[in-house]
């Protein structure tokens, strides 16, 4: 799980992360923007423009959307996880601080795409997803491949006791909250590793899971943050889509 995982990619002035793993897959696209290119840029340097892009409501939850109707309206519906065997539909995802994670299985040829925050990664968002691939699509976890894209780190992830409780009670043992060496009361996150916790939990090969490593909060040069730039930062998206063959 690092950085050499991923290719910094430049195309149309549009600068995005790229999973080497994912590259394999015959007929996928897959991106996971910077703060370099908007989301029409990204889709049309990828040349994904012309398909049918579904995104949800994203609301912290657990919950994850099976998509088998490209002609229902996604953007109206609420939840955290897109998943599909549809060939030309991009599911997205879009974030600033909270982690972008892209699934695919090759076997059956499905993708899904998470938007984990601290709320969603704690309700299990991302076991609960390998799960409904495994349900809709007879998808075994230990053929998925898996990449987590740009989020907030444990560097600059400060929560306060309660969230570190929540993170306790849920993952015992697993000390993903340390507490603070400089401010009393004050706890460093480590979501990376409650995902990372998650996907073993599910049967996702550790060899399988690559993270890109990266902490938006202290890389606001290349990324988009919510706690280093308040409420007007903008998103990036993270997207991936199964092609038709040519
Ligand atoms: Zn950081």
């Amino acid at each position: 799980m690092n950085r050499d995982d991923f290719s910094l990619r430049k195309r149309q002035g549009v600068q995005y992360y790229s999973c080497r793993a994912f590259e394999s897959v015959p007929q996928l696209s897959h991106a996971f923007s910077t703060r370099h290119g908007d989301a029409g840029a990204l889709l049309s340097a990828l040349r994904l423009d012309a398909l049918q892009l579904a995104m949800l409501r994203q609301v912290h939850s657990n919950t994850v959307h099976i998509i088998d109707d490209y002609r229902k309206d996604w953007k109206a519906r609420e939840g955290d996880a897109l998943a599909t065997r549809m060939e030309n539909v991009a599911v997205a995802v879009r974030t600033a601080d909270c982690v972008p994670v892209l699934l695919v299985d090759p076997m059956k040829r499905a993708i899904a795409a998470v938007h984990a925050g601290w709320r969603g990664t704690v309700k299990r968002i991302l076991s609960e997803t390998v799960f409904a691939l495994n349900r809709a699509f007879g998808s075994d976890p230990a053929d998925l491949l898996v990449a987590a894209g740009p989020g907030i780190g444990e560097c600059c992830f400060e929560t306060g006791v309660e969230v570190a409780e929540l993170f306790e009670k849920e993952f015992p043992g697993a000390s993903l909250a340390q507490a603070s060496p400089v401010q009393a009361g004050k706890y460093h996150l480590d979501l990376w590793k409650a995902l990372q916790i998650q996907l073993k939990s599910a049967g996702v090969r550790e060899q399988n899971c690559h993270n890109l490593n990266a902490c938006t909060c202290c890389g606001t040069g290349r990324f988009f943050s919510y706690r280093a730039e308040g409420a007007a930062a903008g998103r990036m998206m993270a997207v991936i889509a199964l092609t038709a063959a040519e």
